[in-house]
């Protein structure tokens, strides 16, 4: 997949089975990539279905949620956001497991000069 054109890509993962979504184990989880200033780096940002306190810019679980987060300010998690490069998200995308599977991808509508 090129990805030259790309403003945003979104890879959802499939649990494997159902009815363990929110606290049993087996999340889904999203991974939603936007590009960063029309560089050549994507930001990341994560989603799960589990209940359980999770970072959406680490991606990760967190005992207390965000207030683990060192740059959380009470109200809003500043943690730094992770980037990928373009080559990082190709690799990724050509990595994908039967788990996994694009499932947004928007494209720049406009010429850029
Ligand atoms: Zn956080």
């Amino acid at each position: 997949m090129d990805l030259k054109n790309v403003q945003h890509l979104e890879i959802t993962r499939h649990p494997y089975e159902s009815g363990k979504e929110r606290n049993g184990g087996d999340y889904w989880f999203w991974y939603q990539y936007s590009r960063e200033n029309r560089g050549d780096k994507f930001e990341v940002r994560y989603g799960t279905s589990s209940e359980f306190t999770f970072c959406r810019v680490k991606g990760s679980f967190e005992k207390l949620g965000c207030s683990d987060c060192p740059d959380y300010d009470g109200k809003e998690c500043h943690a730094p956001p992770v980037l990928v490069s373009e080559e990082e998200l190709a690799e990724t995308l050509d990595n994908l497991d039967e788990q996994e599977e694009i499932t947004d991808a928007a494209l720049f509508s406009e010429v850029v000069v």
